[in-house]
């Protein structure tokens, strides 16, 4: 019989965490030892849809999710007990250097989650992690517990400074780059933002990976709804060194909607 290699598994909501006024985080009652810093999982939601969710954590397994519209609405109506459906671990995860002994992680959103699960592999292998966090406001700010519980330091920036620094990240990870050792960046979040940090790392010369962002539909490279500059994001990606998304004609400036529109 042919070997199923991408199965849809089922698991219990253990607990939900209001992060704030639109994400949500959901702890199930199940591990994905497996699981890579930077992966996701197509999480499906019955009459709805499938959509990417990073993992935030293997264990337990973690996702945190913004809601923007109907996977997502869905997925926060989810109370302890109920059921959360999944296939992964899937895409490319983040590679840190051999030898690596400071990291830099600057997260945007959501795009925090990730970097969490990073930061505390990277702790795992005794390696320090430095984050810069931005958010637009002090109350868009999501996992800030968690990421002290893993990194040496936690820098937070606000639009709008009713948290930390006022600005985006930028300013801020340049000062570590410049004033630190660092050996590699990683940046999750608004696409700006991570073209922005990806600029500033090539101009160091640090190593960078970003995790890009695309609209998907299968999640296992046969759709090709994810495309961006020759690659699909689900299976070349979702994490690209900030060389090749800076290739990407279309990184940091335009998406694609459901129908493949640009938007
Ligand atoms: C690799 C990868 C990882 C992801 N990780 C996460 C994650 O950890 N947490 C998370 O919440 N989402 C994550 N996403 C986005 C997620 O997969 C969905 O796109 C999002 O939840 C919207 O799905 P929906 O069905 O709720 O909205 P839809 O019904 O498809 O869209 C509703 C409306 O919201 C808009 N919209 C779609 N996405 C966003 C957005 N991110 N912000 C604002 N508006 C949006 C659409 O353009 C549309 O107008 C990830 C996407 C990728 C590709």
């Amino acid at each position: 019989m042919k070997k199923v290699t991408n199965p849809i598994r089922t698991a219990i909501v253990r607990k939900v965490v209001d992060e704030n006024y639109r994400v949500k985080t959901i702890e199930l009652e199940c591990d994905l030892p497996k699981a890579l810093p930077g992966q996701f999982l197509m999480v499906w939601v019955p009459g709805a849809g499938e959509k990417p969710m990073s993992i935030g954590n293997s264990n337990p397994l973690t996702i945190s999710v913004a809601n923007v519209g109907k996977v997502s609405g869905e997925l926060h109506e989810l109370k302890p007990g109920g059921m959360v459906s999944f296939r992964g671990p899937l895409g490319k995860p983040f590679n840190i250097p051999e030898r690596a002994k400071c990291i830099l992680v600057v997260g945007g959103g959501y795009g925090v989650v990730p970097m969490y699960f990073l930061a505390k592999v990277a702790r795992e292998n005794k390696i320090d992690t430095l984050a810069v966090v931005g958010a637009k406001t002090a109350k868009d700010i999501v996992w800030e517990k968690q990421l002290f519980t893993v990194c040496k330091e936690v820098f937070i920036t606000t639009d709008d400074g009713t948290r930390g620094m006022k600005g985006n990240v930028l300013a801020e990870a340049q000062r570590l780059i410049e004033g630190k050792k660092i050996d590699s960046v990683y940046a999750c979040g608004p696409e700006r933002m991570m073209e922005a940090v990806a600029r500033l790392c090539m101009q160091h010369n640090v190593p960078c990976e970003v995790s890009v962002e695309r609209y998907m539909k299968c999640g296992v490279g046969v759709c090709g709804s994810c495309a961006i500059g020759g690659k699909l994001c689900c299976v070349d990606g979702p994490v690209f060194s900030a060389q090749e998304a800076l290739s990407f004609p279309e990184f940091g400036k335009a998406h694609r909607d459901a129908s493949g529109r640009r938007i």
